[in-house]
């Protein structure tokens, strides 16, 4: 009974932490000590040497979230976890994905995957294509519209357009209910896995190409995937629609020094003002602050109320990434 009301307090926000392995050209960094004690809590301690006493001293923090997974845990098993609120889509809820952590902490690789390692973008393609397939024999039919989003420094851009268009969050008034859309976004019905994978090769080569050697774009930008998928029956009147949004977030880490200030605020107020959306929402405080930050505001129809939320965790395995580790762990257990 007290685990159901615990769930039930939390309502459709869930945690995981993911922490990566360290790739072969990286064995000479010392690694963090890490212990999985069960499916739920984790701990992270940092051995450190204190030279004035001689001392070793010793840190140890203690985590907990809905899921924990170590270094050896597989995309498909990753996954696995994930494909129920992937489903939930087809049955008319919206869903938002997130990744967070610092650059470098394995984002890019939960979501988009790396080396024939698919994450969790290609296997959602996958997974809608194949249940829309099967519901049709049972009498639904349904459409996917694609379109991908970058924001930095609180700028929104298309993904799927080379033109400098304007692209803007903007509210409609339709039956009595505010609706929230982004003006000039390119949106594309696609029929097939295959075509909505050549739209994501364009968007990513466009987000690319927006990122020069010169600038930290692609790590402090955020990379939203939106898929609208809508359901009708042959014999029922009603219309299901659900929204999936898969978003690879800005790394978490505190900007370089050398950025300016009004930059460096600017750059971090979607991120900040996540975590401030989610705690509202968790703490079911009666204002969410969604139109703080770009970020919120686009997905506001996509948190909170039944929306469904998943955020990842995402850790480096690394000594010295243990402060940055650290906090991440300590947001994400906050929101938890
Ligand atoms: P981020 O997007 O957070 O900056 P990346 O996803 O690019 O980080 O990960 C950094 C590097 O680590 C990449 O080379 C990536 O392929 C690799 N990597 C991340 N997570 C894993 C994992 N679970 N297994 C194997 N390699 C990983
Ligand atoms: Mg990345």
């Amino acid at each position: 009974v007290l685990h159901n009301m615990v769930l039930d307090l939390r309502g459709n926000i869930r945690v995981f932490a993911r922490v990566r392995p360290p790739l072969q050209s990286e064995e000479d960094r010392m690694l963090c000590g890490w212990s999985f004690n069960d499916e739920t809590s984790l701990e992270i301690h940092n051995n450190e040497l204190v030279p004035s006493t001689g001392t070793r001293k010793q840190t140890k923090h203690d985590f907990s979230f809905d899921q924990v997974f170590d270094p050896n845990t597989t995309q498909e098993e990753i996954f696995e976890m994930v494909s129920p609120l992937i489903q939930s889509a087809l049955d008319g809820y919206n869903i938002c994905i997130f990744a967070y952590g610092q650059t470098g902490s394995g984002k890019t690789f939960t979501m988009d995957g790396a080396d024939q390692k698919l994450g969790i973008i290609p296997r959602t393609v996958k997974l809608l294509f194949d249940s829309m397939k099967t519901a049709e024999v049972l009498g639904w039919k349904y459409t996917i519209k694609a379109s991908f989003l970058e924001i930095y420094n609180e700028v929104l851009y298309d993904l799927l357009s080379n033109e400098n268009k304007n692209v803007e969050i903007r509210m409609a008034n339709a039956n009595n209910k505010t609706e929230i859309y982004v003006s000039n976004l390119t949106e594309i019905e696609v029929s097939t896995a295959a075509r909505l994978h050549e739209l994501m090769i364009v968007a990513r080569s466009n987000r690319a190409t927006a990122s020069t050697a010169g600038n930290e774009r692609s790590s402090r930008s955020h990379a939203v995937t939106r898929l609208e998928i809508t359901g009708k029956h042959a014999n029922r009147p009603e219309i299901l629609v659900g929204m999936i949004n898969l978003v690879d977030l800005a790394g978490s880490e505190s900007p370089k020094t050398s950025t300016r200030m009004d930059e460096t605020k600017n750059i971090n107020r979607s991120l900040s003002e996540l975590s401030n959306v989610i705690l509202a929402l968790v703490q079911k405080n009666e204002h969410v602050p969604y139109r703080n930050s770009k970020l919120t505001h686009l997905l506001m129809p996509s948190l909170g109320g039944n929306s469904k939320t998943l955020m990842f965790v995402n850790v480096s395995p690394f000594q010295d990434c243990f402060v940055e580790s650290v906090k991440s762990l300590r947001f994400a257990a906050t929101v938890n």
